[in-house]
């Protein structure tokens, strides 16, 4: 645990010495899990963003964009069921002051049992060696067993209450289970309360005339209310698509771990309209598509697991989280949800308006169903940082900080360095610079040893630096270096353009899906 702890600390201030990700409105002391993006944490985040865009929208023919405002019609979130469901159960510690979720707490403390599992299971793995059959295992193994249906038991009671809003019972399983206050080991509990995590604003100037708004709290909505508008004019036939990026807001309970819960964040959402009866096939088809765009940036499949839930929001017929592997442990990165035709049959009944679509081969028309992928940027920013970050240890003893990000997605390119600040080498390198800045965001570094340089840059994750040295200007060759080989090749400065191109290209990457 002091490790994990330790690692998420380091990616905390990593990002912020390196010009990543900031708290908002430091000078004030911040505000509380609300963060900016600096000037590489910014190209970053857009390389993501344009990665899945790419990946999600251009390549597919059936899949549009859209650029819905963050302001929508208040109808929209009582038809979504935002307004009457959109709760977290809350309680509060009597004697630290602290706010828990509550359903956390006790996931929380099925995760202590499921590490008593993983801790059997690696003695026995030992101990059997090659003949262990973990599967096997699992399920005789009379302790592991035991604790399994323990979890299984606390889970299921858990849903139940939460479903039926039976929160007495819910604050009745923890004191079964005798939860204390993660920092103080307190046992002195509030009763648990539903809380809208919806954040509430007013539209119009006069008090008595202003209309109740909220701040998005998914981008999902702003599709939906669409859908007839972008078939129509589209001429979209389903199956297809309709694709956004944007801001989405949250007043999440807890909220301690840097950009993984935010209040303000951004989704990367995209519904996708199916044929009544067909939603199955997609869901699974989405599932293993969108499995396939992480594993394309080759962080180690390993790191990957998908989640089935047992325990399904009020609109869908099944859902799966891809979780990833953060510092402090498997988390969710995104869900695949299949949302029914529950939200336009929703706005068809608040609104009065028809949003079916008219099916030729079919000849008949339906309220189409959907399947949605939905992905937090900054959390698959967290993803990727976090997974980048290693010490290295080196040859000669010492050791190096490398952001090893994959090369599509690393914020500078390369770093053209000329080896000393005069004999004509500063105005080669800057020519070489002014070249590559059409194609590639590259800088020009002059400052400090090459060595200490290339440290920066490892650091900073840029995966090639270019030297410009005095040989340069009689062979018109430049040195370059790999960033995670640390390897240096001597290669003609007009062919630096393809080198570059054929590391950092999205068709390199998006080709290993
Ligand atoms: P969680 O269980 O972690 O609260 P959720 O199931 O409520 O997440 P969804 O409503 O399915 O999340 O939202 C889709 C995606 O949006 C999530 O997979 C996550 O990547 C991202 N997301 C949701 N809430 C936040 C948040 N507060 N901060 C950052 N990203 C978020």
């Amino acid at each position: 645990m002091a490790n994990q702890d330790d690692q998420f600390k380091k990616v905390i201030s990593h990002a912020k010495e390196y010009g990543y990700v900031f708290q908002s409105s430091e000078i004030y002391d911040g505000l509380s899990a609300v963060y900016d993006y600096a000037q590489n944490g910014v190209e970053l985040k857009k390389n993501i963003r344009d990665y899945w865009w790419k990946a999600m929208v251009q390549m597919h023919e059936n899949i549009v964009g859209l650029d819905a405002a963050i302001f929508m019609h208040p109808t929209t979130w009582k038809a979504s069921g935002h307004v009457d469901a959109f709760n977290d159960p809350l309680i509060d510690n009597k004697d630290s002051k602290k706010r828990y979720r509550a359903d956390v707490l006790i996931e929380d403390y099925c995760a202590k049992i499921e590490a008593k599992i993983d801790k059997e299971v690696a003695k026995a793995a030992k101990r059997f060696g090659d003949a262990f059959n973990k599967e096997e295992f699992l399920s005789t193994n009379g302790r592991v067993v035991g604790y399994q249906e323990k979890i299984d038991g606390i889970l299921a009671r858990m849903g139940k209450s939460l479903g039926e809003e039976n929160l007495a019972d819910v604050k009745a399983l923890i004191e079964e289970l005798e939860i204390a206050d993660p920092l103080t080991g307190s046992r002195n509990w509030t009763d648990v309360k539903q809380f809208n995590l919806m954040f509430g604003t007013k539209l119009g100037a006069s008090a008595d005339s202003a209309m109740d708004l909220y701040l998005r709290p998914e981008t999902a909505q702003g599709i939906f209310v669409n859908f007839l508008n972008v078939q129509k004019t589209g001429r979209m036939k389903i199956p297809f698509g309709i694709a956004q990026t944007g801001k989405a807001f949250r007043n999440e309970i807890v909220a301690r771990q840097f950009i993984f819960r935010m209040r303000e964040f951004e989704q990367m959402e995209m519904q996708f309209f199916v044929k009544p009866g067909t939603q199955k096939e997609w869901y699974e088809e989405w599932k293993q598509t969108r499995l396939k765009w992480h594993l394309s940036l080759g962080m180690g499949a390993d790191n990957y697991r998908f989640h089935d839930h047992d325990k399904l929001a009020h609109y869908a017929d099944a859902a799966a989280d891809i979780e990833f592997k953060f510092p402090f442990g498997f988390k969710e990165l995104e869900g695949i949800h299949s949302r029914t035709d529950f939200d336009l049959s929703q706005h068809e009944k608040h609104s009065g308006k028809k949003l079916q679509y008219f099916d030729h081969e079919e000849n008949k028309s339906y309220v189409p169903y959907v399947v949605e992928t939905s992905i937090g940027l900054d959390r698959m920013f967290l993803a990727v940082f976090s997974n980048s970050l290693v010490e290295e240890e080196l040859e000669n003893n010492t050791t190096r900080t490398v952001l090893k990000l994959p090369a599509v997605l690393a914020p500078v390119k390369a770093a053209i360095l000329p080896l000393v600040k005069k004999d004509g080498l500063p105005e080669v390198a800057r020519k070489i610079v002014e070249e590559l800045k059409w194609d590639f965001n590259v800088v020009y570094d002059e400052k400090d040893a090459v060595g200490r340089r290339y440290r920066r840059q490892d650091a900073n994750g840029t995966p090639f630096c270019i030297t410009v040295d005095h040989d340069t200007l009689e062979d018109n060759m430049v040195t370059i270096r790999h960033r995670d080989t640390m390897e240096q090749t001597r290669v003609k400065i007009e062919d630096l353009h393809d080198i570059i191109k054929q590391e950092v290209d999205v068709r390199t990457w998006l080709m290993k899906m």
